[in-house]
């Protein structure tokens, strides 16, 4: 059993010289024009209460998503972080404390974000993890002072208003297309239950769900530091 299945991951990985129903696609047929991308983005988490349960929902669904963490919520929550970076999300930064970055001062907006950079980094290695800043504001020094890309988002369905998973999937399905980046919040159940939906329908519609940094990948985006990114196209 076990020479065998090496010989499978081996075909994997190789995806030549193989043949069979093991491997249905290869690399290129993937990135055909008629496939639509998006990416889903959680802010504020993690939560003890709701982001595992998103996390399972997105793992039997083979869908990948973004989470912006706030650093104050990191602590005692390790295992979720790491889980998001083992299965395929990709992580990034909320600054530590929830700031409006615009009023603050410029050595705070740097600790806000290197704090909880190297939280993050504490558990699943590396730094410069991207950046999505509270309520979308940038620095009164603008984008020079931030070193990795930015992320906004294009579909805002306000969640954290509504708290109506209902309101939140007909929001995000009346304004979605390919390249979208749909803002949620994965603190609020309703939301994750949305989210959920959200992904059923739109695979159903040919969409697959790629992390931001996927996302821009795939549409031919090279993101820059101190950019900031409000949609795949
Ligand atoms: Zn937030």
């Amino acid at each position: 059993m076990k020479k065998k299945a090496l010989a499978f991951a081996l075909c994997v990985l190789l995806l030549t010289g193989c043949s069979g129903p093991a491997v249905e696609t290869d690399g290129t047929a993937m990135l055909s024009e008629e496939v639509k991308y998006v990416a889903l983005t959680f802010d504020d988490g993690p939560h003890e209460d709701t982001t595992a349960a998103l996390l399972d929902g997105l793992k039997e669904r083979g869908a990948a998503a973004t989470f912006f963490l706030i650093g104050t919520e990191i602590a005692g929550k390790e295992d979720l972080v790491a889980r998001m970076g083992a299965e395929g999300h990709q992580v990034g930064n909320h600054t530590w404390s929830h700031l409006r970055l615009e009023t603050a001062p410029p050595e705070t907006v740097v600790y806000e974000i290197q704090r909880t950079d190297e939280a993050i980094g504490a558990i699943l290695g590396g730094s410069g993890y991207w950046l999505r800043t509270p309520y979308g504001l940038l620095p009164q020094s603008g984008e020079t002072l931030l070193s990795v890309p930015l992320v906004k988002w294009s579909v805002d369905p306000r969640d954290w208003e509504s708290r109506n998973k209902e309101k939140i999937v007909s929001a995000v399905m009346a304004d979605i297309r390919p390249g979208s980046i749909i803002l949620l919040h994965d603190i609020y159940q309703p939301s994750v239950e949305a989210a959920l939906e959200i992904v059923d329908r739109l695979q159903a519609k040919g969409y697959w769900f790629v992390t931001v940094e996927e996302l821009l990948r795939l549409y031919g985006i090279a993101p820059q530091p101190g950019v900031m990114y409000r949609s795949g196209k």
